[in-house]
Order: structure tokens, then C-alpha cells, then sequence
């Protein structure tokens, strides 16, 4: 990849199921110029996350699909290359929508400067960043844990599942975590802190989260779906709390699975809310003030998995949604 051409990769044909390589394109253009009021940027790190598989659908949702033969959204690191901007210049580190390329042409309005000084660059689209802000929106507004509680959390081991045990742990809970193969279970519970963690892969589900969790479930902050989902549900005690987050068990589906029971949200009086990490902007500079101590001081933990190169994007994707990556993805692209 040169520094002369920017390589793009768009969307070349819609999955069906799981998607690949073959379902983008890489296109290649001169480096654009910036005109008045933007930046260029040569992009660093590009954040892979589970939701990028709904915008490859042609449904309707909370967010637009990508078209065919549109680049691939996402969110990146990047490096000013050249500004006609105010504010911005040569050298300045930007978090922000810049999609699947190597080089993006952006609004200064819609970049966010990052201190080069700071926490590592990468963690502003993990741990302090909107999967970050996911979990600590999802435990403040939704959760409400209280000391004592028990508190069940899947994909445990991932970007938003990761942050948020740990918050239930600060908040005196008693943690359960659900995560896939027996490493990312001795993680959770040996350098995360949980006090459990029940591999869904290699166990009975249901039979195996009872056993974890003798009071029943307070707060589940719903990752995965699929029957993760029927167990936990099933454990909800009365006025209990969902954090509904994600069901990325089901991105890959055509049709959606028949539904859990919501006679157990009738009859328990249990509040199941939704939440979408942007309904709430304020929450960023929020928990990037309260959280980079905590990511300097060691105490706040994270994991990422980084993959080399843009070309490698659609199988960092493909690896998100089957478990391949280990903590936040990255695709480290310069
Ligand atoms: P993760 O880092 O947790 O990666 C996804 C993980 O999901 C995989 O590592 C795997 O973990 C698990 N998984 C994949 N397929 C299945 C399956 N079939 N059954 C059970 N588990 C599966 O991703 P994120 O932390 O970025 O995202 C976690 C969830 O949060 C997703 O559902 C995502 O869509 C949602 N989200 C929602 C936001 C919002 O605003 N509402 C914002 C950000 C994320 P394992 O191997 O342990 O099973």
C-alpha cells in the first residue's frame, strides 16, 4: 500500500450468512485534497465491531445500510496527513468515522483530537471508547447495580463485556461471565476479577449458569443472545434488571429465531431496555475522564487482538462474530 494511492474497500455484494472477503472490493485513488473546512487523514488503527455486520443487511434499522459499492463504515484512528481545517495539522492524532481505508477525506467537525500524550492511541476504540461507553451506559443507566447483586454478563471476554464486569465489580456486585472456550474463561475470572465465568461452547448452559448463579440473576447485560439468552433469562429474579445491548448470535441470520419467553418480563415486573451507545454523546468525554486514570494506573483492563493490514479487515470481521478475536478487535492498517 502506497502512500500515493488510497485503497478503499467497499462493499462488493450483500452476504447471506457469515460475510468474507469476496463481499468487498478494494479500490484504489489518488490520495484526495482537502478543501476548506477538512482533513486528511492516513488511518492507523480501524475499529471491527459486531454491529457492522447489520449494516450489511438491506433492512431497515437504527443506522442506514451500506450500499454496494460504498466503503465500508467504520471507525479509525488516524493521522493527519493534510488540514484546511482550523485546528487541525499535520502530525495530530483523530479518532473518528473515517470507514475502510487507508486515507480519509473527513469534516474537521467530525474528528475528535486525541492526545498523543495520553493513554495507548488504540484504546480510544476500545476501553475508552464507544464499546467502553457501551458498558458504562449500559451499567449506569440500565443496570443500576447495587452491592451484593449478582450480575451475568456475556461475551465477558470482549470489548463491552470486559468493561462492563469490571463496573459490576466496582459496584460490589458478584460477577458471572459467559464466554466461549476455557482461555477467555480463565481470563475473565483470573485478570478481570469475575468470580465465575461459565464457558457456553464446552458446557449445558442452562444447567452450568444455575449452578453459577445459586440467587438467581439481578442484572444480565445481554451480549449474545441465542441461548445464553434462554438460560439467563429463565434466572431473572423478581424486579431484575436487562441491559439489552446486543444479540450478536443472530447477526448472521436471515429470518430471526422464534423469541424467548417474555412471560418472565410480564410476570417478574422486569424492565428490558434497550440502548444505543450514540443516544447519549455526553457519556464519551464522560468516561474517557473517569476511565484513562484507571487505564494508567492498571486497574481498568483490556485486551485487544490486532490484525495486520486493510486487506484483512473483512476476516477481522468474520472472526468477530465467531469468536476469533480475543478482547477489542483492531486491523492495524499504517
Ligand atoms: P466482542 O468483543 O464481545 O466480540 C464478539 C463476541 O461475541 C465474540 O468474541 C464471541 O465471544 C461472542 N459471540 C459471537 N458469536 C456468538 C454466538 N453465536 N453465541 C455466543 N457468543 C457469541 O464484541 P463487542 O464487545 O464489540 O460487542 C458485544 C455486543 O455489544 C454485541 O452484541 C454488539 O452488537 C453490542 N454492542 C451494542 C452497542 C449498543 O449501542 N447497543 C454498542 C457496541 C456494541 P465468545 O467466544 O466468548 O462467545
Amino acid at each position: 500500500m502506497t502512500e500515493s494511492k488510497q485503497i478503499s474497500l467497499v462493499l462488493k455484494r450483500r452476504p447471506g450468512g457469515m460475510p468474507g472477503a469476496d463481499d468487498f472490493a478494494a479500490v484504489e485513488a489518488p490520495v484526495p485534497v482537502p478543501g476548506q473546512g477538512e482533513v486528511l487523514t492516513r488511518t492507523l488503527y480501524l475499529s471491527i465491531d459486531p454491529y457492522m455486520r447489520g449494516r450489511l443487511w438491506d433492512r431497515a434499522s437504527y443506522a442506514a445500510p451500506v450500499q454496494l459499492g460504498e466503503v465500508m463504515t467504520g471507525e479509525s484512528i488516524g493521522e493527519v496527513v493534510a488540514s484546511a481545517a482550523p485546528g487541525f495539522a499535520p502530525g495530530d492524532m483523530v479518532v473518528g468515522s473515517r470507514g475502510w481505508q487507508t486515507h480519509s477525506l473527513t469534516s474537521a467537525k467530525a474528528l475528535v483530537k486525541l492526545d498523543p500524550h495520553g493513554p495507548p492511541l488504540s484504546t480510544y476504540l476500545g476501553v475508552l471508547g464507544m464499546p467502553g461507553v457501551t458498558a458504562y451506559s449500559g451499567m449506569t443507566d440500565i443496570g443500576q447495580v447495587k452491592r451484593g447483586e449478582t450480575v451475568v454478563i456475556s461475551a465477558a471476554s470482549g470489548a463491552v463485556g470486559s468493561v462492563a464486569g469490571q463496573l459490576a465489580k466496582r459496584a460490589g456486585a458478584r460477577v458471572v461471565g459467559v464466554a466461549g472456550g476455557p482461555e477467555k474463561c480463565l481470563w475473565v475470572q483470573e485478570t478481570l476479577g469475575f468470580d465465575d465465568c461459565v464457558d457456553h461452547r464446552s458446557m449445558d448452559i442452562a444447567a452450568a449458569l444455575k449452578d453459577a448463579c445459586p440467587n438467581g440473576i439481578d442484572v444480565y447485560f445481554e451480549n449474545v443472545g441465542g441461548a445464553v439468552q434462554h438460560a439467563a433469562f429463565s434466572l431473572l429474579n423478581p424486579f431484575a434488571r436487562v441491559v439489552m445491548c446486543g444479540m450478536v448470535a443472530q447477526y448472521n441470520d436471515e429470518k430471526p429465531p422464534p423469541g424467548p419467553n417474555l412471560g418472565f418480563v410480564v410476570a417478574k415486573r422486569v424492565r428490558i431496555q434497550g440502548m444505543i451507545v450514540s443516544d447519549k454523546p455526553e457519556r464519551f468525554p464522560e468516561w474517557r475522564a473517569l476511565a484513562a486514570p484507571w487505564v494508567a494506573d492498571g486497574s481498568l483492563r483490556y485486551r485487544e487482538t490486532v490484525i495486520d493490514g486493510l486487506e484483512n479487515a473483512p476476516e477481522a470481521l468474520a472472526q468477530v462474530l465467531s469468536g476469533g478475536n480475543f478482547g477489542k478487535m483492531l486491523v492495524k492498517v499504517a
